[in-house]
């Protein structure tokens, strides 16, 4: 069954955004992520049966639906 795994963004951490430059840089500023859009979350398909098989490949999951 396909579930719809989401996952905090691994780009951002799930912050949603990232600075454009070193962060000790003072001119340094936050971006939104260009990855997640904003959202923090990244999802995506995979087969599996329940989320507890989903849990166990994808600790960090957020939820699945
Ligand atoms: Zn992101």
């Amino acid at each position: 069954m396909k579930k719809n795994i989401v996952i905090p963004c691994q780009e951002c951490e799930g912050e949603g955004v990232l600075a454009d430059r070193h962060p000790n840089d003072p001119s340094c500023q936050s971006i939104e992520c260009h990855v997640c859009g904003g959202e923090g979350e990244e999802e995506f398909l995979a087969d599996y049966n329940n989320e507890q098989e989903a849990l166990e490949d994808y600790p960090e999951m957020l939820r699945c639906e």
